[in-house]
């Protein structure tokens, strides 16, 4: 027996065999796909011939007010008798369900959202300021600060910080903790590196070991995040859920149309669905007329439009050159694709034997495999991504920004104080020979 069987025109289901010298594919070998190997795998099982044609619209099925006919797409051709079994990612609705019938289904999806890939943002050149936020650090100043007039406030009124010395001048008395010598204490401190002055006084021990305690947790955490920050490039996703789609306007999103997906949102009865279908309604241009256009859409719209498109489908385009598109977030429904004939088609009952034979047997995860996974063209791309991991100069030039600023500082204050000097002891020495002279005359 020889049925007729029609597919539609959708990676990786059904696409047109790529042409090899000398070899002339002709018939059903023109094509190659998941439908193609589920059709021969089913026309193996069930000893028939099938004759494998596209469907004539593109569509996949829905009720058509405008159209006489009713449903189009696949379902239209198959109430209508001019197919005898659709192999295709058909999805199994109760709408459809009533005027077709349907296999067991064969695949488990669910509409998801396809967005274009963040870019991915190098870590900058500060990149080591990111493992506290900005309060943190603005705080620890504050602290920093804090800690140095206390101390050496509690320096000048602790009798054990006062060092009674006798000098060739005379006894004399001093104190270690001089507010600049404060400030050095607690920025050793937290360069994990001390200093020579230490707090002999009983207050000037608590503070300086409550600093010291602040010092370990913030220096271990800090140092624990540190290695992360300064190589992750980050990857900032805009959109995570179809609850950030609902909510926001700047990001277009789209489903196809004349498919199951643009009817689960029409029909559904969850607000956040219901809120999005108000919103695709009333843009109208952001519907698509087959997948390729929206994935399409996606690619060339810099983020500025999600797809919601079937996971299956999904998971096979971002395994795809250029890389580019991601599925984020958890699928919207759960449903399956089914083998659709006919109402009442003599085959049904052994094609849904046949169909859940395959399943069992593991066949139809072999084929998945095969026109999903093994033909990845992005696992390349993210292992060499992944092995990038030492640090590069952009990771840490901060930090030779730094150590370069505070040299040149260093060196101008050198030389200003140096100036300064010079000119102090010219005025000294001018004032010293008028004198002279005065005296002299
Ligand atoms: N597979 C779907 C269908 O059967 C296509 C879609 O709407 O996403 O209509």
């Amino acid at each position: 027996m020889t049925i007729n069987s029609e597919m539609a025109k959708e990676e990786p289901y059904l696409m047109y065999k790529a042409k090899e010298k000398g070899v002339v594919n002709e018939g059903n070998n023109l094509f190659e796909g998941y439908s193609k190997d589920l059709a021969d795998l089913i026309s193996n099982n069930l000893q028939i011939n099938y004759e494998l044609r596209l469907v004539k619209d593109s569509k996949y099925g829905a009720l058509d007010a405008n159209s006489h006919q009713g449903w189009n797409g696949m379902v239209g051709e198959l109430i209508r008798h001019e197919a005898d079994m659709a192999i295709a990612p058909l999805t199994i609705t109760s709408a459809r369900e009533r005027v077709i019938d349907f296999t067991k289904p064969f695949m488990s999806l669910g509409i998801s959202i396809m967005i274009k890939k963040p870019v991915k943002k190098n870590p900058g050149i500060f990149s080591f300021m990111n493992p506290l936020s900005s309060e943190i650090w603005m705080c620890v100043i504050l602290s920093y600060v804090g800690v140095s007039v206390v101390l050496f406030l509690v320096s000048r009124f602790s009798p054990r910080e006062w060092r009674y010395e006798d000098t060739l001048l005379g006894p004399h008395v001093s104190n270690d903790f001089s507010f600049y010598n404060s400030l050095w204490f607690s920025l050793g401190a937290i360069m994990s590196q001390g200093c020579d002055v230490c707090p002999r006084s009983v207050p000037g021990r608590i503070v300086g070991s409550v600093w010291w305690f602040f010092t370990l947790i913030l220096l271990s955490s800090y140092t624990a995040n540190l290695a992360a920050f300064l190589t992750v490039e980050r990857m900032v996703t805009p959109i995570n859920s179809a609850d950030d789609l609902a909510k926001q306007t700047e990001v277009e999103y789209g489903v196809l149309r004349h498919g199951s997906s643009m009817d689960f949102f029409r029909r559904s009865k969850i607000a956040v669905h219901q809120r999005m279908w108000e919103f695709m309604h009333s843009k109208q241009n952001v519907f698509v007329d087959s997948s390729r256009e929206g994935i399409r859409r996606v690619r060339d719209s810099k983020g500025k439009y999600a797809y919601l498109i079937e996971s299956t489908q999904n998971d096979y385009v971002n395994e795809r050159m250029p890389c580019d598109t991601m599925k984020v977030g958890r699928n919207l429904d759960a449903k399956g694709y089914g083998v659709a004939t006919p109402l009442g088609s003599s085959i049904r009952d052994s094609l849904n034997l046949a169909v859940l034979f395959l399943k069992e047997n593991g066949d139809l995860t072999k084929l998945e495999n095969k026109w999903w996974y093994d033909r990845s063209e992005c696992k390349i791309k993210e292992k060499k991504d992944a092995n990038q991991s030492e640090l590069t100069l952009d990771n840490v030039a901060g930090c030779f920004y730094i150590l370069i600023g505070g040299l040149i500082l260093a060196m101008i204050v050198a030389l200003m104080e140096f100036l300064l000097k010079s000119q102090m002891e010219s005025k000294r020495n001018n004032l010293a020979s008028d004198s002279f002279t005065t005296t002299s005359t």
